[in-house]
């Protein structure tokens, strides 16, 4: 088939939908907006497989593309997983049902589908797409690092265009990378806590459950008879911080400056190590407003301390359309899986 006609299709497994789109051998997407549907992964792999199977069926009908023409297909699924897409033996947040231990994601799907199947967790995925947003068809001439913070702080590495993977598929595990506390910690603050054992590490401060096991109980005993301290639970209260962040609540603020301090030393790190064109931040912050993101955005870069060299040259964004760079990412990664250097 001439590569004109041929196209792949991202496939964005989460925790309650699917979401897909189709991808050019030009780079272009044939589809501009979201299309989910339910991913069903909390009824077993069986399910869910099915369930992709028929995303993808439904992506094909949206944009009226022939199943001849799919080379390849793009799967991207929340971690932990290793490199070829095979869920972590012990389960994880999005894979609780007992079926998911130790299940081959990647080799399911595309037995089911009878297409080559490339795998890579949401956070990977979602930075290959912020790369290509940024630098085109100079992709491969540029590094990136990307940053998003949700639940928990995912991303990813991009070296010349490829996601740096590792050798067990470990690469890019940001959130579990220690920074240090001084300086970013208040007074009598505690050292933070995160769900993989570590102390001080960024997920401990820059993610969701940062903020309700360890930010936000702090921040509420500074801030006596706040709002906050009458939510049901913890776990609402925290959802609620970045509301309150938008419209300029003190102890809001404080908890995202915290955050941005974590990621700037995260990224400074980054600047040490890999020495890259590009830093991006997604996640939650920013579907929010303008002012805020942009507020958020500028204090990360505040607090991440490159050589001059580096300033000339290192560009600083949010991660675009952020509901579809899963599945985009995803795409991109079957493109690239097809193509040779
Ligand atoms: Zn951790």
């Amino acid at each position: 088939m001439p590569r004109e006609e041929w196209v792949v299709v991202g496939l964005d497994n989460g925790g309650n939908k699917n979401n897909g789109t189709v991808l050019d051998a030009s780079r272009r997407f044939l589809l501009d907006r979201l299309v989910e549907t339910p991913s069903r992964v909390k009824e077993g792999p069986e399910v869910a497989v099915g369930a992709l199977a028929e995303a993808f069926d439904g992506i094909l009908k949206v944009t009226g593309v022939a199943r001849e023409r799919v080379r390849s297909v793009g799967l991207a699924t929340p971690g932990p997983a290793s490199a070829d897409g095979v869920i972590s033996s012990r389960g994880s947040t999005n894979f609780a049902h007992a079926g998911w231990g130790g299940f081959d994601f990647r080799g399911a799907l595309a037995d089911r589908l009878r297409l080559p199947v490339v795998y890579n967790n949401d956070g990977n995925a979602a930075a290959l797409y912020a790369h290509h947003v940024c630098f085109g068809a100079d992709a491969a001439r540029h590094s990136s690092i990307s940053a998003i913070v949700g639940t928990g702080l995912g991303g990813g590495v991009i070296e010349s265009g490829r996601i740096v993977k590792g050798a067990a598929g470990m690469a890019g595990e940001l959130g579990h990378v220690h920074i240090p506390m001084d300086g970013l910690l208040a007074e009598g603050q505690p050292t933070p806590h995160c769900n993989c054992g570590f102390d001080a590490d960024a997920e401990s401060v820059a993610s969701l459950t940062g903020i309700e096991k360890n930010l936000l109980p702090y921040w509420l005993k500074q801030f006596a008879g706040h709002e906050l301290a009458k939510a049901p639970s913890m776990a609402k209260a925290a959802m609620a911080v970045r509301g309150l962040g938008e419209k300029g609540d003190p102890l809001a603020r404080r908890i995202f400056e915290q955050q941005a301090m974590a990621l700037g030393r995260l990224f400074t790190i980054a600047a040490n190590f890999t020495d890259p064109s590009a830093y991006f931040l997604g996640g939650g912050v920013v579907e929010t407003s303008p002012e805020f993101r942009e507020w958020f955005l500028a204090k990360v870069r505040e607090n991440t301390f490159l050589r001059e060299e580096q300033e000339r040259v290192a560009r600083f964004a949010l991660v675009p359309d952020l509901d579809m760079a899963g599945a985009r990412g995803a795409a991109l990664g079957a493109l690239e899986s097809l193509t040779t250097r």
